[in-house]
C-alpha cells in the first residue's frame, strides 16, 4: 500500500517548492493516456496496482557489481521483476517505457552512516545543537535533511544516532514509511549507548545537563538500556567504546569488555546486531572481541587491530568525510596548509586496514557535513585514499547491503526491491558521476526524474 498512500503525499508544498515532481508509476503513465490512479482507486489495492509496469532503458547498467551497457531494467509495482539485455526482457504489453539516455541505471545508494538529527557543525556546533535545539526544531530539519537524501540517490541510510534526541528516529522512519515525507528508507539505532561520564556535552560539574546518548552501565543497567531502546524501535544497537575522556582529552576506551559484550549478547538474541564508535586501538579490540558488525571511524586502528578486524569478519566504516569536514571547520585550508596530523594518521590507519583486508562499509558520519552531499565519502575515498571508482560504487552498494543484512536490495536483479538510480556517465570510471543524478527510485515511486 505505501506506494500509493504517496500519491496523497505528491500533491502541494513539497512539490512546488523543490520543483521536483513525485510520481508514482501510475503518474507516469499519466503521461500517455491513463489517467493517475486516485486515492480511492488505490484503496482499491492489487487490482490497481498490478497493471503497473514500467520499462527502464538506460545506457547501462551497474548490477551492484559490473556494469552493463544495452541492459534494461523491468520494474512492476514496488520490485525489480527483470534485468538483462534489452532482447532477452520481455515486457508487459501495458508496460511504459521510461528513456534514460546516457544514463547508467544503478542500485540506489547506501548510506552507512548518518545523523538526519544534525546539521553541519560549522553551522551550529554539536554542544549547540544538542543542548539549545528543541526537539520540534531538530525534527523539522531532519524530514528536509530526508528529502535532501534521498533526491541524491540514497534510497537507504543506517542512521546512527539521534544525539540527543531521544526516539525522534523512529517517528521520521513511520512518516517515510507512511509517505508523509519523503525520504530514504531508514535503520535506526534510537539513542545509542555511552557509559557514565564518557560522553557530552559537559558544562559545570554542578549541573546534570542532557547528554547526546543514553548512558548505562552494569549487567542490569546495560540490559535494561538496550532492552528500552530495541521496545522503542531500534533496528541496531550502537555503542560508543571509548570516547575523548582521557585525562588529557585524548580517546579512551568507556566499556568494560564485559559490558560490550553483554551488549551485544542482549541485542543478538533480539536478531539486533551491534556498531560501535571506536578510535582507539583497545576501544576497538574490545568491541571486535564483543562481536559488534562494524566499527566506526577506527582512525587509531593498528595493523594488530585491523588483522584482528579481518579474522572475526568485523567491517570498517571509516568516514573520511567527516574527518576531512572537521579538520577544514578546525581551519585546515585543504590544497594549500600541510595535512594535519588526525587526517595523517588517517591516512596510515586507511593504508592499514586495506592492507589487512578489512572489509569497508560504507558511510560518512553525514550530519557533520551537509544532507545531500552523501556522495562525499565515495569521492574522498577514491581521490584522497586510493580505492577505485568500481570500489567505492560496490561498497555503496552491494556491499553495505550485505554487510547490513540487507538481502532485498544493493543490486539490480530480479525480486529485489525497484530502488534505483540514475546518473550521468558512467560511475565506475568517474566517481563524480555520482554528482550526476537524475533519476531516483524508491520500492517502483519515482521521485526524480530527467
Ligand atoms: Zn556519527
Amino acid at each position: 500500500m505505501r506506494y500509493f498512500q504517496l500519491i496523497a503525499a505528491q500533491s502541494g508544498p513539497i512539490r512546488r517548492s523543490c520543483r521536483l515532481r513525485y510520481l508514482v508509476l501510475g503518474g507516469l503513465l499519466a503521461l500517455g493516456s491513463r489517467p493517475a490512479p486516485t486515492q480511492a482507486q488505490a484503496q482499491a489495492g492489487p487490482s490497481v496496482s498490478a497493471a503497473v509496469a514500467t520499462l527502464l532503458r538506460p545506457a547501462a547498467v551497474f548490477d551492484g557489481q559490473e556494469m552493463h551497457a544495452g541492459w534494461v531494467v523491468l520494474v512492476e509495482n514496488d520490485k525489480i521483476t527483470a534485468a538483462g539485455p534489452a532482447a532477452q526482457v520481455v515486457s508487459p504489453p501495458s508496460a511504459r517505457t521510461l528513456e534514460l539516455p546516457g544514463l547508467t541505471l544503478l542500485p540506489g545508494l547506501i548510506e552507512g552512516h548518518s545523523h538526519l538529527l544534525l546539521h553541519p557543525y560549522n553551522e551550529t556546533q554539536w554542544d549547540d545543537q544538542v543542548l539549545l535545539e528543541s526537539q520540534a526544531l531538530r525534527v523539522a530539519r531532519a524530514t528536509v535533511h530526508a528529502q535532501r537524501t534521498l533526491l541524491a540517490g540514497f534510497t537507504t541510510i543506517r542512521d546512527l544516532g539521534t544525539e540527543g534526541a531521544g526516539f525522534a528516529d523512529v517517528g521520521i522512519k513511520q512518516a517515510i514509511n507512511q509517505g508523509i515525507i519523503p525520504g530514504p528508507r531508514l535503520l535506526v539505532v534510537t539513542r545509542a549507548l555511552v557509559a557514565t561520564g564518557s560522553y557530552g556535552p559537559k558544562l559545570s560539574v554542578d549541573e546534570n545537563v542532557p547528554q547526546g546518548a543514553q548512558e548505562a552501565d552494569g549487567v542490569d543497567g546495560i540490559i535494561r538500556a538496550v532492552r528500552e531502546q530495541i521496545g522503542k524501535g531500534a533496528d541496531i544497537i550502537k555503542v560508543y567504546a571509548d570516547y575523548r575522556w582521557g585525562p588529557d582529552g585524548s580517546a579512551q576506551p568507556t566499556f568494560s569488555q564485559e559490558e560490550l559484550t553483554l551488549i551485544v549478547q542482549t541485542a543478538r538474541s533480539t536478531g539486533r546486531g551491534v556498531v560501535a564508535h571506536a578510535s582507539t586501538p583497545e576501544g576497538m579490540r574490545r568491541a571486535i572481541l564483543a562481536g559488534v558488525e562494524t566499527i566506526e571511524h577506527g582512525d587509531g586502528g593498528t595493523p594488530e587491530i585491523f588483522a584482528l578486524m579481518k579474522k572475526k569478519g568485523v567491517a570498517l566504516c571509516p568516514t573520511v568525510a567527516a574527518s576531512d569536514a572537521v579538520a577544514q571547520y578546525r581551519g585546515w585550508h585543504k590544497g594549500t596548509d600541510p595535512t594535519p596530523l588526525r587526517i595523517q594518521q588517517k591516512h596510515q590507519s586507511m593504508a592499514a586496514a586495506l592492507k589487512a583486508g578489512v572489509t569497508l562499509a560504507q558511510g560518512g558520519d553525514v550530519g557533520v557535513f551537509p544532507h545531500g552531499d552523501n556522495a562525499r565519502e565515495a569521492e574522498l575515498l577514491v581521490r584522497d585514499y586510493g580505492l577505485t571508482p568500481l570500489q567505492v560504487l560496490r561498497q555503496a552498494t552491494s556491499g553495505n547491503a550485505q554487510i547490513f543484512h540487507l538481502a532485498d536490495r544493493g543490486r539490480v536483479a530480479p525480486g529485489l526491491l525497484a530502488d534505483l538510480v540514475a546518473v550521468v556517465g558512467d560511475p565506475t570510471q568517474d566517481v563524480a558521476a555520482l554528482r550526476q543524478v537524475q533519476m531516483v527510485m524508491k520500492g517502483g515511486v519515482l521521485y526524480r526524474q530527467p
